[in-house]
């Protein structure tokens, strides 16, 4: 098992301060025991990194799919520019390499007086300390007509894998001058430029293969992240293409008919000959069914160790949670993941915490050769995570420095998943 120095740790959580991590518990004492609920990036890298901060923790991740496949770098996907296969990564070198117990099955109930996680097939799992990265789900009846039945015809795709196959055989086989109707969602959703990035790289698809194809966005919104930089990419690249229609000008996205494959919004129904539908989202149903969510249908936590605001002994990282000003990105799943795992261990060892810097580092394409870049530091101030300091691109950038962040965001795909799959 690959064990980091403290210096590497501390520089990976941004804490930058790795007190002893020495056992409290006495010699011959069990190991702590600590389950990872979720195999996406936050849960994938919490166990990791937990793991590798000592010895004396044994870690559990429990995960339905054999493979993980991201969503972001899935609207390359969409575009015909990278196959999944490249997108999808096993839990293989988490056991190889760090010791950590994968268990390929669904958490179904959690006990937190018993320290208990029941899983789908009636096992148990017992815990010392308990971490609940369980994503997002989308709100039930947030849109009429939307339902498992109607995402097999008008995929949301925003958990990647078989929805993101099924929403490019159906840009593939869709005819030139065609209608593509995406629905984007209100706020607060996984990925602020994703819907905006997904049109962006269809649009390309489109210029290439289906020129007389128009692209309609039905937001739930009156405005969107990085909206200077996404219109200014439309104009100059897909001039015509692409139209945006704000909540304000529809009255909303109602409802969906399957059989027409329309969207029905309060003024105007528009038929589409592929609509991808992203509704509104909350936090993973295992959160709301376990008590660890709010009113708001998202999961409030310390800013320092993430643990839960509502169930002491359970920490929570990911989009699941109540971020402050930190965006639902995968950077950020990381970045709280480092921070928990630290705080985790940290608690075990029975040595002080301390507030890690955490991070967003974010590359959104506009067209293949073109994309954006933001990054932002962001701490805990008052009980809420507020970002402290920040970089976004601009819209009068060259088209060599938007060259070159596409280049590099391909380096950060691979070195970021390394970070998080091993
Ligand atoms: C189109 C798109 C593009 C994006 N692009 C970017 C980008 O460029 N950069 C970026 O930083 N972010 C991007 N994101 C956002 C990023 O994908 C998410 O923020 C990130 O995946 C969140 O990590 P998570 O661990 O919270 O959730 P997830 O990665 O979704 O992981 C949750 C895991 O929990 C598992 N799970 C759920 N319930 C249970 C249960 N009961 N028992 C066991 N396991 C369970 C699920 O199977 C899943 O594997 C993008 C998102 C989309 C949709």
């Amino acid at each position: 098992m690959k064990s980091w120095t403290r210096r590497e740790f501390g520089c990976l959580t941004g804490a930058g301060l790795l007190t002893a991590l020495s056992p409290r518990k006495a010699l011959g004492q069990a190991k702590a025991r600590v389950v990872v609920i979720g195999g996406g990036i936050g849960g994938a890298t919490v166990a990791k990194y937990l793991a590798a901060s000592a010895t004396t923790i044994d870690v559990t991740l429990v995960e339905p799919r054999q493979v993980y496949t991201t969503c972001f770098f899935s609207n390359l996907h969409l575009a015909g520019l990278r196959p999944l296969e490249q997108l999808t990564h096993g839990y293989e070198a988490l056991t190889r390499q760090y010791g950590i117990t994968v268990v390929h099955g669904s958490a179904e109930a959690i006990d937190p007086a018993a320290k208990t996680v029941t899983l789908n097939n009636g096992s148990t799992l017992g815990y010392d300390r308990l971490v609940v990265a369980p994503g997002i789900a989308f709100r039930d009846g947030s849109l009429e007509g939307y339902d498992e039945a109607a995402m097999e015809i008008m995929p949301h795709a925003w958990n990647a894998g078989q929805q993101t196959r099924l929403l490019r055989q159906q840009l593939e086989s869709m005819e030139d001058g065609g209608l593509f109707v995406l629905v984007a969602p209100p706020n607060p959703f996984r990925c602020p430029p994703a819907p905006y990035e997904r049109a962006s790289l269809i649009a390309s698809y489109f210029q290439r293969r289906k020129p007389k194809a128009k692209i309609l966005i039905l937001d739930a919104k009156d405005s969107f992240n990085a909206q200077d930089l996404f219109q200014d990419a439309w104009n100059r690249h897909y001039p015509g293409m692409i139209e945006w229609l704000p909540a304000q000008f529809t009255g909303g996205v109602t409802a969906v008919d399957p059989k027409t494959r329309s969207v029905i919004t309060v003024g105007a129904t528009f038929k589409a000959a592929v609509a991808n539908v992203v509704p509104a989202q909350m936090a993973g149903r295992l959160a709301q069914q376990a008590g660890l969510t709010d009113q708001s249908g998202w999961c409030p936590v310390d800013p320092v160790t993430f643990e839960s605001a509502l169930q002491p002994g359970i920490h929570l990282v990911g989009d699941a949670i109540i971020g402050g000003d930190m965006p639902k990105s995968a950077f950020c799943a990381n970045s709280q993941a480092k921070a928990c795992a630290f705080a985790i261990a940290a608690d075990l060892a029975g040595s002080a915490q301390f507030p890690a810097h955490l991070f967003n580092t974010c590359y959104t394409y506009l067209a293949p050769d073109d994309a954006f870049s933001n990054a932002i530091s962001f701490k805990p101030v008052d009980g809420k995570l507020k970002s402290v300091l920040s970089f976004i691109s601009k819209v009068e950038e060259s088209a060599e420095v938007r060259r070159k962040a596409a280049r590099a965001a391909e380096g950060w795909y691979d070195a970021f998943t390394h970070d998080v799959f091993g």
